[in-house]
């Protein structure tokens, strides 16, 4: 297989295991984000693809060829992390070619290099700045910079974006895409943050606990939570235990927010339930209604957020800033497909 794969890697730190049995692939030119809550063994796997770290057991391989046995500086894999030190004393260009220290390359293609990945990262009049005179946004296209210039088959961004305030994440996430994916450069993305992902990846790994809990595209994991944890950790919080029963041949979720009727399902007995936030209209057309009060509303820019207090649970919904919202303590009745909004899942053991 070309491109890296990881298969069954395992490692403990002491009683603490920060990997369990890791597998999964990055095709050659593929963006894949590496997401989970801070913990979850996101760094240890990268210093295990980098050879910083020795796995306990299971490989790392590239176009099929073990990596243990090659030295972190032969493997042709590029780290940027989000502390990125430059070097303050050095200008942009002598920062971008300190990437190129070890190569083969004679001084005016060391320049030339510089001068290429500078323009990919647009900022190709810096070359001669200082970089302490340099914005958060800039530094960061100079690091990208120095860890594009090598040309590494494989390059790691570990929360490169992670010191940034948000806005300038959000502008700096989707540059950093249309720039990897030009080259194309084949990258794995750590974040702990799922917008970012979204906005980056065109496949994401969400990790838990040193398991990987979910691989898919942005798309299908988001409409496809693989469980309940997924679906908790891209904020999709109506989870509510439930039992799945048959009543007069109709199949049905009770939940304490009332019946669902289900459609198809292939779990019975005790389930969680995954109300999704969208897809809900403020009407009684069914095919299924919820009545209860507002507790919450608030307007996030190009959506708003209600929340509903339902036989004493919380439910959350999300519509588009358009619609006409009910104010908070107005008793509303609400209704949803539950074919399109329902996802059960086994109940925790
Ligand atoms: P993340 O990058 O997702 O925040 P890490 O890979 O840093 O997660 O950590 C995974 C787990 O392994 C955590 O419980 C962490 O405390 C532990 N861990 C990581 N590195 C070490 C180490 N060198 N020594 C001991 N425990 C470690």
């Amino acid at each position: 297989m070309r491109g890296l794969s990881i298969s069954l890697v395992s490692k403990s730190f002491g009683s603490t295991q920060a990997l369990k049995e890791v597998s999964f692939a990055v095709s050659p030119g593929e963006i894949v984000a590496l997401l989970g809550p801070s913990g979850c063994g996101k760094s240890t796997l990268l210093s295990i693809i980098a050879g910083l770290e020795a796995p306990d057991s299971g490989g790392v391989f590239w176009d099929d060829t073990l990596q243990q046995p090659i030295p972190t500086h032969q493997r042709g894999f590029g780290l940027m992390f989000q502390d990125f030190a430059l070097f303050p004393h050095m200008k942009v260009q002598a920062n971008v070619e300190f990437g190129l220290r070890f190569s083969d390359l004679k001084p005016d293609e060391i320049a030339d290099r510089a001068a290429l990945v500078l323009e990919l990262v647009g900022l190709p009049g810096l070359a001669g700045r200082d970089v302490n005179t340099l914005s958060g946004g800039e530094q960061q296209r100079v690091a990208l910079a120095r860890s594009l210039a090598p040309q590494p088959r494989l390059l790691m961004l570990d929360e490169p974006l992670g010191s940034l305030d948000r806005s300038l994440r959000e502008r700096l996430v989707g540059d950093l895409r249309n720039i990897l994916h030009q080259l194309p450069q084949t990258a794995i993305y750590v974040t702990h943050d799922q917008e970012e992902a979204f906005t980056i990846a065109d496949r994401i790994i969400v990790m838990n606990q040193g398991r990987v809990e979910q691989i898919g595209t942005p798309q299908e994991i988001y409409s496809a939570p693989a469980s309940p944890f997924v679906a908790r950790f891209l904020e999709l919080t109506n989870l509510l235990d439930g039992e799945v029963h048959q009543t007069d041949g109709r199949l049905a979720v009770s939940t304490p927010v009332g019946d669902l009727p289900l459609y198809s399902q292939n779990l019975i007995g005790s389930v969680q339930v995954l109300i999704r936030p969208d897809n809900a209209h403020l009407d009684n057309a069914g095919p299924y209604t919820f009545h209860g009060t507002v507790v919450e509303c608030s307007f996030r820019g190009n959506w708003q957020r209600l929340v509903l207090m339902v036989n004493q649970v919380q439910l959350t919904f999300n519509f588009p800033s358009h619609i006409v919202i009910p104010q908070v303590g107005e008793k509303i009745t609400l209704s949803l497909d539950p074919e399109q909004s329902i996802r059960l899942y086994p109940a925790p053991k």
